[in-house]
């Protein structure tokens, strides 16, 4: 009998031009350079890593439109005609009225956080991100988590974790009063919960609340077109509506954006600060010249910024977010199947992997989740990284934040693996599940400043 279709599968909306070879190692070679990396992935040489998943960010494959688009970049100092198409495909795509280029989202994070924050200020947003948090923080503000509990639930099966409990919002508001909150911070697609959504319903809910209150919407839109493919997938009334029709709607609902083009705009480097206030827009052109550069370049080329703007139009194309998000729920449905732990439901960017349940003879202060990155790449090459007690770093007061979520994230490139790579992953994280009774955990040796997570050494116990 021939095997009878149930469901058409993804595939990509593209074919290969272009391939780049890979180095294969043994597992000698791969347990060496664990060890002097410090068990940290991210101080791997990435030459020596076989499937890359440490990020999303930056490490996007890009089409021969942006690479056509990359030649023509005017590299003039000033007035590049490379910016103002930037400009108007933001304008077009996103919706807002004023844009500031900067060298990637930090470097935005960093203008909008010295323009808006006071010290003494609280900032509530839908769970941190490590760089917007410190920089928060840095700019003297307190970052409050106003998200739902079930994001913090590696086990709810919650079709929009990324959505904001009001109640959360609301106590904040009453304890502090609304003349501290210089704006709430929406994440789209939460990174830190596992690339999970926010729904339209809850953005507009707190649309409301907060203009009631007077309080600004800061929009960190790194993933916005991932977040509305879900809404499209997910949320009532809005399948027959596109993801760029989604996303122009997510986007209105907000005073302003910090945009890390690496992910969603399918580009190796670039951001920018995006804004309807015109106070914001004149502050940020007077600090971006400071720390990025001319306003109309912020720390990118002129070719990048003709990249982004190619980029951000493929961004909130359907069948390439269908492909997308396809190909990360297919690594995640092979990972349920070899019995393996993972957050779900299955996030936009990536499969997290909960290591609590993974490793679960193992305490959070013995580094669970980066103990399991480093296994998983000993075993196949497959770089990985910790989202865990390392990522949350130190209280002000010197503490460690202890986060509920203790995951490793497989964060899947954009238009770069293949299905095989997929298979390749699922299978070595099952082998290493398999054997997971005998893994030990790990202590730090070094430990830096600021986030640490990036450059941290451990040995094992
Ligand atoms: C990556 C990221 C940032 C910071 O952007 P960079 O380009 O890495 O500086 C901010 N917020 C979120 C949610 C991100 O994923």
């Amino acid at each position: 009998m021939p095997r009878k279709i149930e469901r058409r599968s993804w595939a990509e909306p593209y074919k290969m031009k272009m391939v780049e070879l890979l180095k294969m190692t043994t597992r000698p070679q791969r347990v060496k350079a664990m060890r002097e990396a410090g068990y940290n992935t991210f101080l791997l040489n990435s030459e020596d890593v076989y499937i890359d998943l440490l990020t999303d960010s930056g490490t996007n494959a890009m089409s021969d439109m942006q690479w056509s688009a990359f030649m023509t970049g005017d590299e003039s100092y000033s007035g590049s005609k490379s910016y103002f198409k930037m400009e108007k495909a933001i304008k077009q795509y996103y919706g807002y009225k004023y844009v500031v280029p900067t060298h990637q989202g930090r470097g935005a994070e960093n203008l909008l956080s010295q323009i808006l924050i006071k010290k003494g200020d609280i900032v509530p947003g839908n769970m941190y991100f490590t760089t917007t948090r410190l920089h928060q923080e840095l700019a003297g503000g307190t970052f409050v988590d106003i998200i739902i509990d079930e994001a913090h639930d590696p086990l709810s099966e919650h079709p929009f974790k990324g959505n904001v409990d009001l109640n959360k919002l609301e106590a904040v508001v009453k304890k502090h009063g609304a003349a501290k909150i210089p704006y709430v911070c929406i994440a789209t697609n939460v990174n830190m919960a596992g690339g999970q959504p926010i729904s339209l319903d809850n953005l507009k809910q707190l649309r409301k609340y907060t203009q009631e209150h007077g309080i600004k919407i800061i929009h960190d839109m790194t993933r916005v077109a991932e977040n509305a493919y879900f809404i499209q997938q997910r949320e009532p009334g809005y399948a027959n509506k596109s993801v760029k029709d989604i996303v122009l709607e997510i986007c209105s609902l907000t005073d302003g954006a910090t945009m890390s083009a690496k992910k969603d705009a399918l580009v190796n480097i670039g951001g920018f600060l995006a804004t309807n206030d015109d106070f914001v827009y004149e502050e940020a052109r007077n600090l971006v010249v400071v720390y990025e550069g001319m306003t109309t370049y912020g720390g990118l080329a002129g070719r990048d910024m003709e990249a982004i703007a190619v980029g951000i139009k493929e961004s909130v194309d359907d069948n390439h977010q269908a492909a997308r998000v396809g190909q990360v729920e297919y690594l995640g449905q092979r990972m349920m199947e070899f019995g393996v732990p993972i957050v779900k439901p299955i996030g936009g960017h990536g499969i997290f992997v909960d290591a609590k349940a993974f490793l679960p003879h193992l305490s959070q202060d013995q580094f669970p989740a980066q103990t399991l990155a480093s296994e998983i790449y000993m075993d196949s090459g497959v770089r990985t990284m910790e989202r865990g007690i390392v990522s949350a770093g130190r209280k002000p007061n010197g503490e460690h934040y202890y986060p509920n979520l203790e995951l490793v994230r497989f964060t899947i490139p954009r238009r770069v693996y293949t299905q095989a790579h997929m298979d390749v992953v699922a299978e070595s994280t099952a082998m290493v599940f398999d054997r997971r009774k005998k893994i030990k955990g790990m202590k730090m040796v070094y430990e830096p400043k600021y986030l640490r997570f990036f450059q941290a050494r451990f040995e094992k116990l």
